[in-house]
């Protein structure tokens, strides 16, 4: 294959609902580093409504929302329900953050109601006493720099018998009880953390583009870039963060 040939689709669902804390910025992050390396990248907006064809896309994104705009989201969710099913039982690329993140289980139980989710993955969310806010710090085994980010939600999520993405190492994660945060299936990543996440954690982008370029063209050669800054800015986080 040639290297200067790829190019990488993303699907950015229903940003005019689901774009808590500037989750939109995953979308400028995972561009500028294909645009730095000379891979062709372009991003997809599907507004609720809009009718998504899958099998055109390497990522999708799902950002964080309100429990009121995810209630609105829900409504859309059963439509799509099978192609999006299909796609990440086809090792499609995911990345869901937060509200995003709870939509892809079973359901999200709040005061207010039960929000249908789009059973992606075996899990499932409860709302809960009280907000968990706070900077957030972990270790992922998908990446060898600890993976910082911003948290903010009432919901708890449990994922069963599924990985985690990662251990809690300050913050506190999935249910606040546990020790881990978010999950991983396939190529599909739910998390807690905004930041936005990908900025904060650029081997987080490299891992998801490096797992759509491998589905798309069976490799997936990274050159490397000069993140520097962002591993001064991660190291400042850890240390303000997590004791030794
Ligand atoms: N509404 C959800 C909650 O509070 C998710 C919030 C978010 O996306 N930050 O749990």
């Amino acid at each position: 294959m040639n290297q200067k040939n790829r190019k990488i689709i993303i699907g950015h669902l229903y940003p005019d609902l689901l774009n808590l804390y500037g989750d939109r910025g995953n979308i400028a992050c995972m561009m500028q580093r294909c645009k730095w390396r000379g891979i062709d990248a372009e991003t997809i907006e599907f507004n609720t409504g809009d009718t998504i064809d899958f099998t055109k896309l390497d990522i999708v994104l799902l950002g964080g929302g309100s429990d009121r705009e995810q209630a609105i989201v829900c409504r859309n969710l059963l439509e799509i329900q099978s192609e999006f099913k299909a796609y990440v039982e086809h090792n499609g690329v995911v990345i869901a953050v937060c509200g995003g993140y709870q939509l892809l289980g079973k359901y999200y139980k709040t005061d207010a109601g039960t929000i249908e989710g789009l059973n992606l993955v075996d899990i499932y969310t409860e709302q809960e006493e009280g907000r968990l806010i706070d900077n957030i710090v972990l270790e992922s085994e998908l990446v060898d720099m600890p993976v910082v980010g911003f948290e903010n939600h009432g919901g708890r999520t449990y994922i069963n018998d599924n990985k985690p993405f990662g251990r809690v190492l300050y913050g506190s994660g999935n249910d606040g009880k546990s020790g881990y945060e978010g999950v991983v299936y396939k190529n599909v990543i739910g998390t807690y953390l905004h930041g936005p996440l990908l900025p904060k954690n650029p081997q987080l982008c490299d891992y998801l583009l490096s797992k759509a370029l491998e589905r798309k063209y069976g490799s997936a050669e990274l050159a490397p870039l000069d993140d520097s800054k962002e591993m001064q800015a991660n190291e400042y986080i850890v240390k303000r963060f997590v004791k030794e």
